[in-house]
């Protein structure tokens, strides 16, 4: 048996009939920038997140970087995110000129540990930019609470998690402003990039719009320095073809997960748990086992694709030597970073497919640690 770690080839089968002749009406009217596609889907997922605003853009890295340039934050800033996150997260800091300040993981949830914020916090903070990694909500009542204390921005980096619910409310509304992406493997994704910023601030919003398209309202009448950061046309008309799925899509995610749990519960390996606040919808499944290196060219032996999301935390790639961290600094992260495996995830998932993986994994403790 093969196990992919994603499959999108099986749910483009499915949606085929949908999503052609929404793109073929775009292509045979050849409006391929903004109208209406765009201006609907940002309507659509500004409703799906019960949040006022919505503003298509180019990627997840877009968003977030357009987000803090909405509050404007910039050169001699300083944002507070966690160490254990997908790079594109402290690009966009990074790429506003402002300095990314990390914080360690909490042990449980893999998440930023709010307890560690505080004295991460400087008279430079400007913005703390919280990750729902892996698509479990962090602790936002925590982060908001501290952010008006000492009068700070939010921004969730909710680019793992549309549609993940902290204390029963959806991401996207829980702070000043979300991003969103919408590359393919992602929860919601397009057949391309895409990204989006939701919010209930409608200044913000506004000049999110300016910033995405040349700060223009009207065309060639320029009111701030903006970008070319848009939404296609045709990556919107597939997201409005997928949105209506996405619910059934993270609760098959949610049921992989708990078959995981259960399958995997004799093994040596730590499996995620749901925060007590949390309702994650498992953009990744990720485990953790003392011979991460051996476990995984196991799996890929037995045609099982399993991955490691991220193998070097923030701190420690040569990209952001420039931060002055050091190993050691974040040892939750530093430790995870060395055991840490995701599992094949996606909503089409069977279950033999997941018993096989765990007969693997059963296998394995048997066979190479035994
Ligand atoms: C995917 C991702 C991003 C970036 O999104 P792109 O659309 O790839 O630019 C940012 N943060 C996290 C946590 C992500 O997983």
């Amino acid at each position: 048996m093969n196990v992919p770690f994603v499959d999108l080839v099986s749910q483009y089968q499915g949606l085929k009939d949908q999503i052609v002749p929404a793109m073929e009406n775009i292509m045979s009217k050849a409006q391929f920038i903004m109208g209406e596609d765009v201006r609907k889907f940002e309507q659509e997922f500004a409703e799906y997140c019960t949040s006022k605003f919505c503003v298509g853009v180019d990627s997840g890295t877009s968003a977030l970087e357009l987000a803090l340039r909405a509050f404007e934050i910039g050169p001699g800033d300083e944002v507070i995110t966690v160490a254990n996150t997908f790079i594109a997260t402290t690009l966009a800091i990074s790429a506003t000129g402002a300095r990314p300040v990390l914080v360690d993981i909490h042990p449980e949830t893999y998440n930023i540990d709010v307890n560690k914020i505080e004295a991460a916090i400087t008279p430079k903070t400007r913005a703390i930019l919280p990750v729902h990694l892996y698509g479990q909500p962090a602790d936002m009542d925590v982060i908001n609470t501290l952010a008006k204390k000492h009068k700070l921005i939010v921004i969730e980096d909710a680019c793992q998690a549309h549609g993940a619910r902290y204390k029963g409310r959806r991401t996207g509304c829980l702070s000043d402003a979300a991003a969103f992406s919408f590359y393919p493997g992602k929860n919601l994704g397009a057949y391309g990039d895409g990204g989006a910023v939701v919010t209930n601030d409608e200044h913000v919003a506004e000049k999110l719009r300016l910033l995405r398209d040349y700060g223009q309202k009207q065309k060639y009448q320029h009111l701030i320095k903006g970008y070319n950061h848009r939404l296609d046309t045709l990556q919107a008309a597939v997201l409005r073809a997928k949105l209506p799925y996405l619910d059934d899509w993270n609760t098959a995610r949610r049921r992989c997960a708990l078959k995981y749990n259960a399958a995997l519960k004799e093994t040596a390996l730590v499996v995620p748990v749901d925060a007590n606040f949390a309702e994650s919808v498992y953009h990744l499944y990720v485990v953790r086992v003392k011979e991460r290196d051996e476990l995984l060219s196991y799996l890929q032996s037995r045609g099982i694709s399993a991955g490691i999301h991220y193998p070097i935390p923030i701190h420690l790639q040569p990209a952001y030597a420039d931060l002055g961290y050091k190993t050691g600094d974040f040892p939750v992260t530093e430790h995870y970073a060395r055991e840490i495996v995701s599992l094949p995830m996606f909503p089409e998932l069977r279950d033999e497919q997941i018993n096989y993986v765990a007969e693997a994994i059963m296998e394995f403790h048997e066979e190479i640690v035994a």
